[in-house]
């Protein structure tokens, strides 16, 4: 197996000693690092396992940082989306460590897709990283909610779509704590079709109305509620700068291409008294996307 050592768990992050906070850090080459987390749920009768990392690997280190919780409790493992830096993990819990892996459905056509095998096939030729990854499709997949009952707490599976249709969050209620992955991020969240932009508003008014007392996400390491807030203030400015655009302009797909300077909503002026910022040029783009999602949002509707 190849050695990851970019794996290490977070303490600090839950201020509950049943949730474990596992990070990341990868760099593609020549390209900024980005980190991602994944859980470990250590209720009284399952040990909870949400995220599975970049490869088999990354979960072959998380696993072993956990062993000792392990005895006398289920394993399960959780997807809380198709991404590659969220579920390409996945075939670590196959064989001798095989463990009932819970998606949504959309999430179970994603892994099992033909543009799933052509992504890996690009990260495989860009990364050594991603040499032993078997797209690895949930085995138990669900549309609605999903509770699991673990005697201390209970983990409440539910659909957050947005960042894409197969998401979904996790909600702790007897610590009040949601993971809320990577449909909240910090400094913005990040769209990937128009089809999302309805849904990710509701999304995260619904993480709202939950009260949580703490939110982790996947990327940003943020706990707090304020970032749903401002994830939210975010895309309602994007949503008023677009309508105003679309009265006096019809965007061609050029100017969708350059959508965040068309309407005027330049990214320094997104992360303005943020902290410093360490995936620059990704969220630049990223901001670039949503808008142009909204707008071809906003022209469909
Ligand atoms: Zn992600």
């Amino acid at each position: 197996m190849i050695g990851s050592d970019g794996v290490f768990l977070v303490p600090g992050m839950s201020e509950d000693e049943r949730v474990r906070v596992f990070r990341r850090a990868f760099s593609m080459q020549g390209s900024e690092v980005m980190e991602v987390d994944a859980y470990a749920l250590i209720t009284d009768r399952y040990l909870v396992v949400c995220d599975t990392f970049l490869c088999p690997e990354d979960m072959d280190v998380a696993m072993h940082a956990v062993e000792d919780e392990l005895r006398g409790r289920r394993l399960l493992v959780v997807n809380s989306h198709a991404d590659w830096d969220h579920a390409w993990g996945n075939s670590y819990f196959t064989g001798e460590h095989a463990a009932p892996i819970i998606a949504h459905t959309h999430g179970f056509t994603r892994l099992s897709s033909n543009e799933a095998r052509v992504e890996l096939k690009q990260f495989q030729e860009e990364s050594s990283t991603f040499r032993t990854v078997v797209l690895t499709p949930a085995t138990m997949t669900f549309e609605h909610t999903f509770t699991i009952h673990g005697g201390d707490l209970t983990i409440e599976l539910l659909p957050a779509p947005g960042h894409h249709s197969d998401h979904i969050a996790a909600w702790l209620p007897e610590i009040r704590l949601l993971l809320a992955f990577d449909a909240v991020e910090n400094p913005i969240p990040c769209l990937n079709e128009a089809a999302g932009v309805q849904p990710m508003f509701t999304t995260l008014e619904s993480f709202l109305a939950l009260h949580p007392q703490r939110v982790l996400c996947s990327h940003g390491k943020t706990t707090g509620i304020e970032m749903v807030e401002k994830n939210l203030v975010y895309l309602r400015e994007v949503e008023k700068r677009c309508r105003t655009f679309l009265k006096t302009h019809s965007p061609t797909e050029a100017d969708l291409e350059d959508a965040a300077a068309q309407i005027n909503y330049p990214f320094d002026e997104v992360i303005a008294g943020s902290d410093e910022l360490a995936d620059r040029q990704f969220y630049s783009d990223a901001h670039n996307t949503n808008v142009r999602c909204v707008l071809q949002w906003l022209l469909s509707i």
